[in-house]
């Protein structure tokens, strides 16, 4: 899979301590992004979802893996598979995605890999970024338009949020 890179321990990203995956490649272009140089699919490095998951679970302190990117539902199928790692070995399951959860959903129809990905993560961010409604008083997300989302039980019942502030 492409990788724009990867944080062994962040504390930004989600509860506890977190490997965060980049992924290389974007399709959303928002306006105000921090990681342009993640857009380009073409961009970033390749690298194995065997070494991903060789790193992700090299360090014990590690408490869950959040994806982000880049748009990290358009390699799910990769990440699916690193989920599945992840989850096997007692970690919890991050996710940002720029698009909405109904998106997903809707994406999910022609990409099986979508749902995949949806049913081995715990909590989504979802939603582009919106640079008018940026608040740097958010916990785990950069607009007040994107969600934290309970997956299982948005998948269950319609969207289910946490709270993130
Ligand atoms: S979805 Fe994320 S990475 Fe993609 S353009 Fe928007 S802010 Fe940037």
């Amino acid at each position: 899979m492409r990788i724009a890179g990867m944080i062994q321990d962040s504390i930004v990203d989600g509860p506890g301590f977190r490997f965060t995956l980049f992924t290389q490649g974007c399709p959303h272009d928002c306006e105000g992004c921090h990681n342009p140089e993640t857009h380009d699919f073409g961009g970033g490095s390749e690298m194995s979802t065997d070494e991903i998951i060789r790193k992700l679970l090299s360090n014990p302190l590690t408490d869950g893996i959040t994806f982000s990117g880049g748009e990290p539902f358009e390699q799910a199928g990769d990440c699916a598979v690193i989920a599945k790692a992840a989850r096997d070995n007692g970690l919890n399951v991050w996710a940002y995605s720029g698009y909405t959860f109904e998106e997903l959903i809707k994406k999910a129809e022609k990409q099986p890999e979508v749902m995949d990905l949806l049913k081995l993560t715990d909590v989504l961010v979802d939603g582009r970024f919106i640079l008018a409604q940026r608040s740097l008083s958010l916990k785990w997300r950069g607009s007040a338009n994107q969600r934290i989302l309970d997956v299982p039980k948005s998948l269950a019942a319609g969207q289910t949020e946490l709270h993130g502030e």
